[in-house]
C-alpha cells in the first residue's frame, strides 16, 4: 500500500512536466477549434509531429472517470485524451505504445484548480496498465508558459513567437466569423467558409511559421478577409452587440458551452467573445507584476542577489510581453484596415480599470481580474448586453458575478450569467431570451452608428 501511494506520487513528478516532443506525437485538446488548429500547424511547422484530438466525443468516459466534483473542463479533457487513448489502442493494437504520444496538458499556478488537471488525468492514466507509458506534457502560468525543454534549446524563443503570433490570428478569424454570421447572406456561408480558411491558415502556418514570416501569413490573412466580406449581405442592419467574459475553456469551447454564441445570434445578436491572447498576455504581464513587486521588496533591504534575479526576470517578461503586444497590434492594425472588427485591449489598460473603483486587484489573480475589468470595457464601449460565461462552482467566475451584477445594474446594461455543466438547464434558453430583450430595449435607446 505504503509502496504503491510512493510509485503514485512517483509518477506526479516524474510523468507531468516538460518534455521534449522530439520523435513523440504531441496530442493537443481542442479547446477553441481555430487555435488548437493553428497551434498544431505551427507546431507542425518546427518538426514536431503535432495532433489535435477529437473533442467530445469521450464525454461518457470523462464522466466514468471523474466524480461531478471537479470542473466540467476537467471532465471534458479527460474523456477526450481517454478516448483518442483507446481509439488508438484499438486500431493500432500490439504496435501501439503509449511513450511514443506527449500529452499536453497545461497548468495555472492561480488559487482554483487549474494547476490540478494534469495531476488528476495523471493518477486516471496510471490506473490504466497500456497508457501509463504516456506523459503529460506541461506548460505553466508561473513562467508565462515557456516552452524550455521541448525543443532544441535554439528554437524555444522562436517557437514560442510563432505560436502566439498562430493565436492572435486564431482570435482574428473568430472575430471574423462572429462579425459576418449574424449578416450573411445565405445561413451556413460562414461556417463553411470558416472552416475553409482554418484550413489555408494551417498550410499558410506549417510552411511560414517557422521561418516567422509574419508577413506572408498576414498576406493570406487580408486575402481571407477580402472574401469574408463578399458574405455581408449589406442590407441586414445592425443587431445588438453582446460581449462574452468568462472562463477561457468554457467560452471557447463550443460544445461545452452549448453553442452560446450561435444561440444568441439565433436572437438576434451580434457577439463578441473575450480572445485567447488575452489569456497569455496577462500571465506575462502578471509575472512582470510579481517580478517588479520582487525587486521593490529586495531593494527595500538592499538584498543585491535576489535584485539582481529578479531585474533579470523584469526584463525577460517585460521583453515578451512588449513583443506580444506589438504583434498583436499588428495584425489587428492589418486586418482592421479591411473590416471593423473589434480590438483587442492591453492588459495594463484592464488593471488600470480595476483600479479606478477598488473593484479587484491583480494581486488576488485568476481569470476575474480579466473578466470583471473586461465586462467594465464592454459597458463603456457601447456594448447592448455582456454574458459570463463559466463552468458550474468555477471559482473566479463565481467572484466575477458577485462583483460585476450590482454594477451593471447601475451602470444599465443587461447581464447574464450562463454556468454550465455536462446537463440541459431547462430554464436557459428562456434566460437568453429575456436577456435579448433586454438587450433589444437597451440597443433601441443607444443605437449603433453603422
Ligand atoms: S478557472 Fe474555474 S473551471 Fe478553471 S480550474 Fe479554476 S475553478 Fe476550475
Amino acid at each position: 500500500m505504503e509502496s504503491q501511494r510512493a510509485a503514485n506520487f512517483q509518477s506526479l513528478t516524474e510523468n507531468v512536466g516538460r518534455f521534449s516532443v522530439k520523435n513523440k506525437t504531441f496530442l493537443i485538446p481542442e479547446m477553441d477549434r481555430i487555435a488548437a488548429h493553428l497551434i498544431a500547424a505551427t507546431f507542425r511547422g518546427f518538426g514536431i509531429n503535432a495532433k489535435v484530438m477529437d473533442t467530445y466525443k469521450g464525454l461518457d468516459l470523462g464522466k466514468e472517470y471523474t466524480s461531478g466534483k471537479e470542473c466540467y473542463p476537467c471532465l471534458i479533457t479527460t474523456g477526450d485524451i481517454l478516448y483518442f487513448l483507446k481509439k488508438e489502442h484499438e486500431k493500432l493494437g500490439e504496435a501501439f505504445n503509449p511513450e511514443d504520444y506527449i500529452y499536453f496538458m497545461p497548468e495555472s499556478d492561480g488559487p482554483c484548480r487549474f494547476g490540478m488537471y494534469n495531476k488528476y488525468q495523471r493518477i486516471v492514466l496510471d490506473s490504466f496498465a497500456e497508457f501509463k507509458g504516456i506523459k503529460i506534457g506541461s506548460l505553466s502560468t508561473k513562467d508565462g508558459y515557456s516552452l524550455a525543454g521541448m525543443i532544441e534549446r535554439g528554437r524555444v524563443r522562436d517557437l514560442r513567437k510563432a505560436s502566439y503570433f498562430s493565436m492572435v490570428v486564431a482570435d482574428i478569424l473568430d472575430r471574423l466569423l462572429w462579425k459576418i454570421r449574424p449578416y450573411e447572406k445565405e445561413s451556413g456561408m460562414t461556417d463553411d467558409f470558416i472552416e475553409r480558411s482554418m484550413g489555408v491558415m494551417e498550410d499558410t502556418f506549417e510552411t511560414y511559421g517557422a521561418k516567422k514570416d509574419f508577413d506572408k501569413i498576414l498576406d493570406k490573412l487580408d486575402e481571407i478577409i477580402e472574401e469574408g466580406k463578399t458574405i455581408i449581405d449589406s442590407n441586414i442592419p445592425p443587431k445588438p452587440l453582446i460581449g462574452i467574459v468568462g472562463e477561457i475553456y468554457l467560452r471557447t469551447h463550443v460544445h461545452a458551452n452549448q453553442h452560446l454564441i450561435r444561440v444568441l445570434e439565433r436572437h438576434g445578436a451580434e457577439v463578441i467573445n473575450a480572445s485567447m491572447a488575452e489569456w497569455i498576455n496577462y500571465t506575462t504581464y502578471d509575472r512582470l507584476r510579481e517580478a517588479k513587486i520582487g525587486f521593490r521588496l529586495n531593494l527595500k533591504q538592499l538584498r543585491l542577489g535576489p535584485m539582481k534575479e529578479y531585474l533579470g526576470k523584469i526584463l525577460g517578461y517585460w521583453g515578451d510581453l512588449l513583443y506580444q503586444e506589438f504583434r498583436q497590434k499588428q495584425a489587428y492594425k492589418r486586418a482592421r484596415s479591411l473590416i471593423d472588427l473589434a480590438e483587442d485591449h492591453k492588459i495594463a489598460h484592464l488593471e488600470g480599470i480595476l483600479k479606478e473603483d477598488d473593484l479587484f486587484t491583480f494581486d488576488v489573480g485568476t481569470e476575474a481580474c480579466l473578466s470583471i475589468a473586461g465586462i467594465i470595457e464592454y459597458a463603456r464601449g457601447g456594448y447592448n448586453g455582456v454574458v459570463n460565461v463559466y463552468p458550474f462552482t468555477c471559482m473566479p467566475s463565481t467572484t466575477t458575478s458577485a462583483i460585476v451584477m450590482p454594477l451593471m445594474n447601475k451602470l444599465g446594461v443587461p447581464y447574464l450569467d450562463t454556468p454550465y455543466d455536462s446537463g440541459i438547464q431547462p430554464g436557459r434558453e428562456a434566460a437568453i431570451r429575456t436577456f435579448m430583450y433586454q438587450a433589444y430595449q437597451h440597443f433601441k435607446r443607444h443605437p449603433r452608428k453603422t
